[in-house]
C-alpha cells in the first residue's frame, strides 16, 4: 500500500522562473526516460517478482521514483508559473498555458502523451534488471543535460540531487543482477547455438568516406571470436568466382 507524507523528497527552490526550462523538464515528468516511467516499470516489474528480495528492492525504488515525479513535478511548476497570465511566456508550452492553465501534466518536452509503451516489463527477472540498469543511465543523462541548460543554482541542487539518485539505483540493479550468479550471456532457459554464436558478421566491406577500415576490437577479436565474411557477401563472391557470375551474360 502506499502513503504519502507531505513533504517533499527534496526541498525545490528557484531563483527566476524559466518557461522554456520548465518545458525541458516535462521530459523527466512525463517523458520516456522520466520519473513516472521509472516508477511504473519497477513497482509492475515488483508486482510480477516471485523473488522475495529482489521485489523488496523493485518497489522500494519503484517507490522513491514516485517521490522523485513529485520533486521534478513541483521544479517544473514553478519554472512554468509565469505561463498563466504572460503571453510571451505560454509560447514556451502552449498546451499547458491553454490547456493546462500553467499546472502540469502527463506528457514530454513535445506535448506527446506519457504512454505504456515505455515501459519495459518482461516477466523474467535478470532481463528486467538489465534494462533498469539501461534505463537508470538514461535518467541520469537527461538530467546531466537539464543541468547544462540552466544557471538557476537551487534548480541545479534540485537536479544534481535526482541525478544522483539515478547512479544510486544503477548500482543497486546491477548489485542484484550480480548476485542472482547467472552468466552474463546466460538468457532463458534454451542455449544459443554453438559455433553461430561467436561468429561475427563483417557486414560491410570497402573503406568509407573518412577511411574507416573494417574495426577490430574486443567485440569481434579474441577469445572464441571467429570473424565470418557477412553471409549476403559469401554469396556474391562464390557466384562471381563460379561459371555463371552476374557479369557474364553482359561480357558475351
Ligand atoms: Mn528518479
Ligand atoms: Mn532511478
Amino acid at each position: 500500500m502506499y502513503h504519502h507524507i507531505k513533504q517533499l523528497m527534496y526541498t525545490v527552490r528557484i531563483g527566476q522562473p524559466d518557461p522554456r526550462f520548465g518545458n525541458m523538464l516535462l521530459e523527466q515528468f512525463g517523458g520516456a526516460n522520466g520519473e513516472l516511467a521509472a516508477a511504473m516499470q519497477y513497482s509492475v516489474q515488483g508486482l510480477n517478482c516471485d523473488d522475495p528480495e529482489r521485489k523488496d528492492l523493485l518497489m522500494d525504488i519503484g517507490t522513491e521514483e514516485l517521490s522523485h515525479l513529485e520533486v521534478v513535478g513541483t521544479l517544473a511548476r514553478m519554472h512554468l508559473k509565469p505561463l498563466k497570465s504572460d503571453r510571451n511566456a505560454a509560447h514556451a508550452d502552449p498546451l499547458i498555458a491553454i490547456a493546462g492553465g500553467g499546472g502540469v501534466n502527463l506528457y514530454n518536452s513535445m506535448g506527446d502523451p506519457w504512454t505504456a509503451d515505455y515501459l519495459k516489463i518482461t516477466g523474467e527477472l535478470d532481463v528486467d534488471l538489465r534494462s533498469n540498469i539501461a534505463a537508470e543511465a538514461r535518467a541520469k543523462i537527461v538530467y546531466e543535460r537539464l543541468i547544462d541548460f540552466t544557471d538557476d543554482q537551487g534548480t541545479i541542487d534540485t537536479l544534481q540531487f535526482l541525478m544522483t539518485r539515478e547512479i544510486t539505483h544503477m548500482k543497486a540493479f546491477t548489485a542484484a543482477l550480480e548476485s542472482m550468479g547467472k552468466p552474463a550471456f546466460s538468457i532463458g532457459k534454451i542455449p544459443p547455438t554453438p559455433g553461430l554464436v561467436d561468429q561475427y558478421f563483417n557486414d560491410s566491406t570497402g573503406i568509407g568516406d573518412r577511411g574507416e577500415p573494417d574495426a577490430l576490437g574486443p567485440w569481434n577479436q579474441g577469445g572464441d571470436w571467429q570473424i565470418v565474411t557477412a553471409p549476403a557477401f559469401q554469396e556474391f563472391e562464390s557466384e562471381k568466382a563460379g561459371t555463371r557470375s552476374p557479369g557474364a551474360d553482359k561480357a558475351a
